[in-house]
């Protein structure tokens, strides 16, 4: 059963799927927020004999304590407390309202999710708000060099503005893993495998043997173009690949409705289409004009469905430096740069 968390989603559009707790299995849920865009992230809870275990919280505390309101009455009535929290990533999304859950609630993350979370706790964004505002301002001076990458970046800082960031109690995993990880909740088992470095560097999913359930994290964008702001995109393949194996019933991703394997497949084989397109580029493109060329391209009315096409671009740029060697690590100027290049390719497909 699905309730609807609201008219509108955190972003302030019309919800396009129901959000709301919905029950995969028995014991197994899964926290969703329409649309899956910036923010509107998803979450997981494995019910257990005597124990339950949270996947991920969201990007605030009011959207977390909106989500735990509806998720701790159902373990009250399976006498089930939250004992465990699996952190899938190191966003924001997936990580800030950590600190709303109890002192002995057990928190684990791989040990590169942890290392992301340390450097990127919520009072970075509070920091680079001004910036972003600023970088609009400036951005609608005419004739300026690169003014649509400002009014971008501008553009991408002003929707921050639905989450608050400001007051939140960082709370970092104290439990970590490398390769992999199994949970015992309450009888339950649940199987935590590391397969990053993909969309960020930490990634990793969590397997329920007994619902055939995957929670996904950001290794599946469903309904949504997915962003790779890590890469090598192999493992991103690879790591579709392993859950496509396991043949699960259900795959919760980090954003977008409840998917399955074909969901799996159609992000695979977006991946594979995008590295052989920016391999065939050669070495020296500009990434604005190829990713707008891909998007315009017949190739991509497969995919033409999935909003946020402009995340494209940063995929292309990430490809194209973690196939020659680049790391997978990526500093915050090249990370801004990227958004407001996204911002200009908005204008441009517009047009
Ligand atoms: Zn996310």
């Amino acid at each position: 059963m699905a309730t609807t968390t609201g008219v509108r989603t955190p972003l302030g559009d019309v919800p396009l799927f129901d959000g709301g707790l919905t029950e995969l299995a028995a014991g197994t849920w899964a926290w969703l927020q329409p649309n899956g865009g910036l923010g509107e992230s998803n979450a997981g809870l494995v019910v257990g004999d005597g124990a339950a275990l949270l996947i991920d919280t969201l990007w605030d505390e009011r959207l977390t304590a909106e989500m735990l309101e509806a998720v701790v009455p159902v373990c009250e009535q399976a006498g089930a407390p939250l004992t465990n929290l699996f952190n899938t990533h190191g966003d924001g999304d997936h990580w800030y309202g950590n600190g709303l859950l109890g002192a002995g609630v057990e928190i684990i993350a791989t040990a590169p999710a942890i290392e992301q979370m340390k450097a990127e706790p919520p009072s970075m964004l509070t920091r680079l708000g001004p910036v972003g505002t600023l970088a609009g301002v400036v951005g609608r001076i005419p004739m300026l060099p690169a003014a649509d990458r400002l009014r971008g970046l501008g553009g991408f800082m002003s929707m921050l503005g639905a989450y608050e960031f400001g007051g939140i109690e960082q709370r970092v995993p104290e439990h970590s893993f490398t390769d992999a990880k199994a949970l015992e909740i309450g009888g339950r088992r649940v199987e935590l495998t590391f397969v990053g470095p993909a969309h960020t560097t930490g990634d990793a999913i969590a397997w329920v043997p007994d619902a055939r359930v995957v929670f996904a994290g950001d290794i599946l964008f469903n309904d949504v173009m997915p962003i790779m702001w890590a890469g090598p995109v192999g493992n991103w393949i690879a790591a579709l690949e392993r859950i496509e194996a396991l043949g699960p019933a259900a795959v919760v991703g980090g954003h977008g409705p409840v998917g399955g394997v074909a969901d799996c497949i159609a992000l695979r084989e977006y991946w594979v289409w995008l590295r052989e397109q920016v391999l065939a580029a050669g070495a020296d493109f500009d990434a604005l004009e190829l990713t707008e060329r891909l998007i315009r391209s017949a190739d991509f009315e497969r995919w033409r469905d999935w909003r946020g096409a402009e995340r494209t671009l940063v995929n292309v740029a990430r490809i194209a430096s973690t196939e020659r060697g680049g790391s997978s690590e990526i500093g915050t100027a090249e990370r801004l740069k990227l958004i407001g290049s996204m911002g200009a390719l908005v204008e441009r497909l517009r047009r």
